[in-house]
């Protein structure tokens, strides 16, 4: 079966002296393969580069490209729009656009330029027809207002904070929401009581890695390879075998991300000896 890690930051600092181990812990922890989401054009050439390294390690990997709210004061529209065009024109074009979204949580940052930014980057990926990854903090009503408002292809909300009304309006909406780290804190029973009653097929895996890290990480970095441990929470929650909890997530993710994540990693696919090319 196929264990994929729908969101980390493969390019960021923390993973810049032990890469090879960061992936391979990973692949040791069972998990099979990655999107590495993006959050600055000039951060999209340490990520590709990331990614090779990736497949390089046994691990199938993908991109998301997108400009991240946070750096709505420092990226324009017209930049943010260059880079996902000079993505979508290389040789490994994006899966997915993200991270992007509306971040009002975070001080100092002009909510028109976050709303121009982010919308922008959803026209452009519904011309696509690709998947977007969002960041929601305290942003979920007006995340909704614009999807309302405008054609999207759909996607996933990552680490979601909002309601449980809210989490039902993305899923009408046709989206998934992302279950990271958050969900291994013993005291958060607001996310746990909602990912109880949320429909299974609305729900993929994630970790946010280096951010996020999950109860047993506390105070550290968080790491790809912690992945399994979500995927252990949600079926202790949900009351159901591990395996039997992956396949119904497995089929989520290939519907997320539109049949695009085909096996990439250098080598054959370990689990599967008599070799399949779509995933999952
Ligand atoms: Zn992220």
């Amino acid at each position: 079966m196929e264990l994929i890690d729908t969101h980390c930051h493969l390019e960021a600092e923390a993973f810049a002296d032990d890469m090879p181990a960061v992936l391979s812990q990973a692949r040791a922890a069972g998990v099979t393969g990655l999107v590495a989401v993006g959050v600055s054009p000039t951060d999209f050439p340490d990520q590709c580069r990331a990614i090779r390294q990736a497949r390089t390690a046994g691990l199938s990997a993908w991109p998301a490209f997108g400009t991240h709210p946070w750096w709505s004061d420092r990226v324009d529209v017209a930049t943010a729009l260059a880079g996902l065009d000079r993505q979508w024109e290389s040789a490994d074009p994006p899966v997915a656009v993200g991270e992007i979204g509306l971040d009002f949580a975070r001080s100092g940052l002009d909510v028109e330029a976050q709303n121009a930014l982010f919308t922008a980057q959803i026209d452009w990926a519904a011309e696509r027809d690709l998947p977007v990854i969002l960041h929601e903090r305290q942003s979920a009503d007006r995340l909704l207002y614009w999807l309302r408002r405008r054609r999207h292809a759909g996607g996933v909300v990552h680490g979601f904070t909002g309601s449980r009304q809210q989490a039902e309006q993305f899923i009408e909406q046709g989206f998934f929401l992302g279950v990271g780290g958050a969900i291994t804190h013993q005291g958060a029973h607001r996310v746990h009581r909602m990912l109880r009653e949320l429909p299974l097929e609305s729900l993929v895996l994630e970790t946010d890695a280096p951010n996020q890290p999950g109860h047993a990480h506390r105070g550290e970095r968080n790491l790809p390879g912690y992945l399994p441990e979500n995927l252990t929470a949600l079926a202790s929650l949900r009351n159901l075998a591990e395996g039997e909890l992956l396949a119904q997530i497995e089929r989520n993710v290939g519907r997320l991300f539109k049949g695009r994540l085909r096996y990439n990693a250098a080598g054959p696919p370990s689990t599967h000896p008599d070799s399949r090319n779509d995933l999952p």
